[in-house]
């Protein structure tokens, strides 16, 4: 029997590469609680194709809490996290290192300040990740090149802009070859001209294929790099969808309520 080319592209194996490099997050059943205040209620997910999440909703509804849980920084109360087919250990030896294998960027406040630019990528390589100082050195600078930050290597953070400071963060986040990026409204602290180049970072690591989890306020940017969209309100997954389907077409009255409120 004649086995035509398409035969031999499914045997090639590609088509299962390329699937793997989509990431799997199941989460199930998921509680969070401070207090006696129930902060993430039964938060349910699970998607096989996902490129970039992305966490949307009003202040309050539980978007840090679920990025704290899903970076492995605090522990959920109830239920469980699977990334790429990784649990989310419930022991503290064991998460500490499963935050090895997380890009983390949050509001502000991200860089140590009392070193360099170079020194903030430089020392988690080393220290954390088992870098000999020339093969962190030699990745530090990479990445500083890489996203057109050579000028500020030697600047501290407050020499820095804020969104310079967010770029460079970005940059220790990818220096250290993470299974995902977790970003916390990034530009939330940031005045709105020196948003664009952090989000135009951000866009750029997305065309890359790295893989992002995020919460946003910044609906346009939404539409560019979102494939898959769960909105937050009051602790609950109120709805979930692939973005054009949320961000056009939902019926969920207070997703439209949040949207015409952002946009
Ligand atoms: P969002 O990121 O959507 O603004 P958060 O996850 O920051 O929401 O907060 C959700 C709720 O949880 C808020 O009511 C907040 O006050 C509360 N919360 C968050 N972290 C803590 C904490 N460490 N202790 C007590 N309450 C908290």
């Amino acid at each position: 029997e004649e086995r035509t080319w398409m035969d031999r592209f499914i045997d090639s194996g590609f088509i299962d590469t390329f699937r793997y490099y989509a990431m799997q997050i199941h989460i199930q059943h998921l509680w969070k609680r401070f207090g006696s205040h129930d902060v993430l209620k039964d938060i349910c997910l699970k998607k096989d194709d996902i490129h970039a999440l992305v966490l949307i909703g009003p202040s309050g509804s539980g978007k840090t809490t679920l990025l704290r849980c899903l970076s492995g920084l605090i522990q959920p109360d109830q239920g469980s996290v699977s990334i790429n087919n990784t649990k989310l250990p419930s022991d503290e030896e064991a998460l500490r290192d499963y935050r090895k294998h997380v890009g983390m960027v949050f509001q502000s406040y991200n860089l140590f300040p009392h070193l360099s630019a170079l020194q903030n990528i430089l020392l988690p390589l080393e220290k954390v990740h088992g870098k000999t100082y020339d093969e962190a050195m030699e990745i530090a600078q990479r990445m500083l090149k890489r996203f057109r930050l050579e000028e500020q290597a030697h600047k501290k953070p407050y020499q820095l802009s804020g969104g310079q400071q967010q770029r460079i963060a970005l940059s220790r986040s990818i220096a250290i070859a993470p299974e995902f990026l977790v970003l916390d409204e990034p530009t939330s602290a940031l005045d709105p001209e020196l948003t664009v180049e952090v989000l135009d970072m951000i866009k750029e690591l997305r065309q890359e294929d790295i893989h992002l989890i995020l919460a946003t306020h910044h609906m346009g940017f939404v539409t560019h790099v979102a494939d898959y969209i769960c909105f937050l309100e009051d602790g609950r997954l109120a709805t979930h969808g692939h973005a054009q389907e949320i961000l056009k077409s939902s019926e969920h009255p207070s997703v439209q309520n949040f949207l015409t409120q952002v946009l």
